[in-house]
């Protein structure tokens, strides 16, 4: 496939209207109900799209503006799950967080994000890319009380991930992007069956396919576990050549202000490479410059044609006006390393 030079695309998440929920939190109830509430959704969903095609954002996210979060809302509406009784647990060895608890077997019933991809590939004309979670990082964000397997678990949701996939692809998504954050916390099970479960998940699907993996939000239980790691942060060195022998097309990480030694990217050779150049733990703005001198580091390790300009993570907990100007410099800083790449 032909495509621009360094293109840029974002993690997935944006902050909300104030209206429609309280932005710059996780997990903020909706402030609309009923029709309200899906016209809403559907009016931030244009928003994010204008704000990202403004910025010289060329995949475009739906900023997830229909969803609360970004692995319960998918868990919510799937059976074999009570969402009402919900059960503390401890979320990546780091914080504690209310999760659906699985009660029985685990089933698609009707479509979870369809409706909404649908709206925007009408929208715009433009490259989309739906996120959703993976499997280890949703077997990893409930209590289970039916399966007492992780492994068996995974594979479940591995199966309806892939019909949810499906869906998104027929109704006009162009990239699919499977969110695995836990990939950097369980290495033993990345290799035994995380690998396997997430290309189950995207098998079969005809459009790009992406795997986030990424060290959180910036949110205060990440930033201190970020405290712990030290001076290199080498998890991706562990899953990244599993992930170069796997079927998966791209791989989103965290590049700006974290401490991974660059040259680990290498090691996923072949692979399209989304590298993070927002960082999304701080309201200081980067310059285009900023953003273009970590693209230019990420050249030292992959070769062009497989770079794409992106955030460390999502957005959702930054305030509406710093994510704008950090998009614009995103879309800035890739301009600046595409001209001198001649593109
Ligand atoms: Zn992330």
């Amino acid at each position: 496939m032909t495509r621009p030079l360094l293109p840029t695309t974002i993690t997935g998440s944006l902050p909300k209207p104030g209206w429609l929920a309280e932005p710059a939190r996780l997990w903020a109830p909706w402030k609309l109900e009923g029709a309200g509430l899906t016209e809403g959704k559907r009016d931030a969903v244009r928003l994010v799209l204008r704000e990202q095609e403004k910025a010289g954002i060329q995949i475009l996210s739906d900023g997830e503006q229909t969803r609360q979060h970004f692995v319960t809302t998918f868990i919510e509406n799937l059976e074999g799950v009570d969402f009402e009784h919900r059960k503390t647990v401890r979320i990546r060895n780091r914080y504690d967080a209310d999760v659906p608890v699985v009660t029985g077997p685990i089933a698609r019933r009707h479509p979870v994000y369809v409706e909404d991809f649908r709206f925007m590939r009408a929208e715009t004309a433009g490259p989309i890319k739906a996120t959703l979670p993976g499997p280890m990082t949703m077997v990893d964000t409930l209590y289970d009380a039916h399966y007492g397997s992780r492994e068996k678990l995974a594979w479940e949701f591995a199966r309806v991930l892939n019909e949810e996939a499906r869906e998104l692809v027929a109704a006009g998504v162009n990239v699919v992007q499977f969110d695995e954050p836990a990939f950097n916390v369980y290495f033993d099970e990345v290799r035994d069956w995380g690998i396997r479960t997430l290309e189950r998940a995207a098998e079969g699907l005809g459009c790009t396919t992406c795997v986030h993996i990424c060290y959180g939000y910036g949110i205060k239980a990440n930033i201190d576990w970020k405290k712990t790691l030290g001076s290199e942060w080498r998890q991706y060195e562990q899953t990244f050549p599993l992930l170069q022998a796997s079927k998966i097309d791209q791989v989103s990480l965290e590049c700006h202000n974290s401490n991974v030694p660059i040259e680990l990217i290498a090691l996923l050779r072949g692979k399209d490479v989304l590298v993070g150049a927002i960082d999304v733990a701080t309201d200081r703005v980067e310059t285009p410059e900023e953003v273009a001198g970590t693209l230019r580091k990420a050249l030292d390790h992959v070769s062009p044609e497989h770079l794409v300009a992106c955030t460390n993570c999502g957005m959702v907990p930054l305030t509406r006006d710093v994510a704008a100007a950090k998009l614009r410099a995103l879309g800035a800083g890739a301009a600046i390393v595409r001209k001198e790449l001649g593109g």
